[in-house]
């Protein structure tokens, strides 16, 4: 193709896609909206749902302390630690739980997918930035609150792609 050529497609292009509506995001004034809560995983029927794999949430009345979790990851990222709760739970009777390094965490989700008791989820949490690294450690008890998300920006799959309003 000659280079005149070229410039002209080039500036073709450039005018189609004035008429596109812009799909980069203002953010953080923006943020996007998922659809779902995040990654879960049933163990009876070894069916994934799928969803953003964010910051995990943990249901402290369904852990047992089966540490399936942490040895999933062992092989993956070390990123999770049984350590001791001050809880008493029938169900847990060694009462230690899963303790997540998001320094660590390569978002796999495959705790997720390992524990059997349907107490260990994603969630649409993404923002765990921090200036320490003690920072990105969750506790049981800090994975125990679900993360308050803002999502404002619905994404809208349209002749031209996708777009958001
Ligand atoms: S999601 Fe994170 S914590 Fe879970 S297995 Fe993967 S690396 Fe480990
Ligand atoms: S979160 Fe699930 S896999 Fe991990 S220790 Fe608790 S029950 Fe076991």
């Amino acid at each position: 193709m000659s280079s005149a050529g070229g410039i002209i497609r080039a500036l073709n292009s450039g005018v189609k896609h004035l008429a596109v509506k812009r799909f980069t995001l203002r953010y953080p004034e923006q943020k996007l909206k998922f659809v779902g809560d995040g990654f879960q995983f049933d163990p009876q029927t070894g069916v994934g749902i799928a969803g953003q794999k964010g910051r995990h949430i943990l249901f402290h009345d369904k852990c047992t302390g089966c540490q399936l979790c942490a040895i999933a990851c062992e092989g993956i990222a070390e990123a999770i630690a049984m350590v001791k709760v001050n809880e008493t739970w029938k169900h847990n009777k060694k009462a230690i739980m899963p303790q997540i390094d998001y320094g660590k965490c390569v978002f796999c989700g495959l705790c997720v997918d390992a524990c059997p008791f349907y107490c260990l989820y994603m969630t649409n949490d993404y923002e765990l930035s921090s200036f320490t690294k003690e920072g990105l450690i969750y506790t049981p008890a800090q994975l125990a609150v679900k993360p308050s998300v803002r999502q404002d920006v619905e994404i809208k799959i349209g002749k031209w792609g996708a777009t958001h309003g």
